[in-house]
């Protein structure tokens, strides 16, 4: 018997809030949890800034990724097994994508990759098939197995089933981080009824697809994504604080670039501004790390970078108005000028913000991130798209929603707006 069957001689479990317990039996995924790149992730937040918005969200992409794995393995080892569409072969290679699938991720992942312009997603790769213990373990099944799991998650396995289980517009990945993220936030949408899902998805060639009679669950869930996103996932004060966090990091870049001496020198992050960094500079990266920089940094005599670190780190976040940019293109720039003639550096204090979603989305050919559509399998056998039996889905499918908004900080402009009339001018226009 090869490692690739190996069994721990008692099945480990893993308490969980959201799932009750985690079950592990396979060697090879208790080896690869047990990973420095892997336990990595337990220093990294799922959810960014949200912590600074709902307390509670101070989960890890840890706790999601062995979710995600979960999910997996009672859809394969419970739904699918002994069904003839389901080839128990891939059932290895599935879980390992599940539990493997955010590996990449680092540190408030959205603003530091916007910064040093870095896709987590090829760090993914990177880290399953670079010289990493993660890869010495896979390795132990076989020499191709890496390549089958990173092509699952970089979705180019020819399996297309075993890809939608991960990536879809129903798939395990979605239904453990929403209501993982309603369980941590404490808000009351983001629940779904995911036993009810579980129980009937089917396998079939391309996808895997819902009986028609789970379509109000699956309905449930649609709505509860699309709740989640404008309640937590965009709320303009977290938006907030991961400004102020890409901010300081620009600040901190064009210092570097300046020759700037640092009280603390950015050590972690030398490579990333002159984009020398290797993997183990990336692994060597955490939410730790970075805020231990923004700690000391707000003792910096660089003034926008002191005063940037400390409103992260003390929570004094910008405040923000509804911005059109169709209508309102001229107000930026008439701003930016104001700002300029009193002193504050508009790059710094005065950022537009967009953020948008797609709630559903039936189909979307070419497009970027491209996700499959839900499929309802009908007592007929036919297969039928979802939102074309229901209504709920069609009234919001295939509509984006963006909200845009212009972020500043309100309390220097009201402190310094009676020695100073033109922090004056600029409260007023902001306002109007
Ligand atoms: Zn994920």
């Amino acid at each position: 018997m090869g490692y690739k069957n190996e069994k721990l001689a008692e099945e480990k479990v893993f308490k969980d809030p959201v799932h009750r317990y985690i079950h592990v039996r396979d060697k090879v995924v208790w080896d690869v949890i047990g990973t420095r790149e892997f336990q990595r992730l337990r220093r990294i937040r799922q959810l960014g800034t949200t912590y600074l918005v709902f307390h509670g969200a101070e989960h890890s992409r840890f706790q999601h990724s062995l979710g995600v794995y979960e999910i997996v393995r009672r859809i394969v080892d419970d739904g699918f097994s002994g069904r003839p569409e389901w080839d128990e072969d891939e059932r290895l290679i599935t879980l390992l994508a599940a539990l493997l699938h955010d590996l990449g991720h680092g540190p408030f992942s959205h603003a530091f990759e916007n910064v040093f312009d870095l896709d987590h997603e090829n760090f993914t790769q990177a880290i399953i098939l670079g010289d990493t213990e993660v890869n010495a373990v896979l390795r132990q099944v076989s020499s191709e197995f890496p390549q089958k799991v990173a092509d699952v998650i970089g979705k180019t396995y020819p399996d297309k089933l075993v890809v939608s289980l991960i990536s879809s517009q129903i798939d395990a990945d979605r239904m453990d981080y929403l209501q993982r993220d309603a369980y941590y936030t404490g808000v009351s949408y983001g629940h779904f009824d995911m036993e009810r899902i579980l129980r009937v998805m089917r396998p079939s060639e391309e996808q895997a697809v819902v009986k028609s009679s789970g379509m109000h669950a699956v309905e449930d869930y649609i709505m509860s994504r699309y709740q989640m996103y404008w309640q937590v996932y965009f709320h303009p004060v977290s938006r907030s604080a991961e400004v102020i966090l890409t901010k300081i990091l620009h600040r901190a870049k064009k210092l570097y670039e300046t020759g700037y001496i640092f009280n603390q020198h950015p050590v972690h992050f030398q490579s990333f501004f002159d984009r020398t960094f290797l993997l183990e500079d990336y692994i060597a990266l955490d939410e730790g790390v970075m805020t231990t920089y923004f700690q000391m940094w707000t003792k910096e005599k660089d003034p926008i970078l002191a005063d940037l670190s400390s409103r992260f780190i003390n929570r004094r976040l910008f405040q923000y108005v509804e911005f059109n940019p169709a209508t309102e293109y001229t107000k930026t720039g008439e701003l930016s000028a104001l700002f300029e003639q009193a002193g504050i550096d508009p790059d710094y204090y005065l950022v537009v913000d967009s953020s948008s979603d797609l709630p559903y989305d039936f189909y979307r050919p070419g497009e970027e991130n491209e996700r499959l559509p839900i499929f309802l399998e009908m007592p007929t056998g036919e297969l039928r798209e979802i939102s074309r039996s229901s209504d709920i889905v069609d009234s919001i499918s295939g509509k984006r929603r963006t909200d845009h908004k212009l972020y500043f900080p309100e309390d220097l402009l009201e402190k310094g707006k009676d020695e100073n009339p033109l922090y004056r001018q600029i409260l007023h226009m902001l306002r109007g």
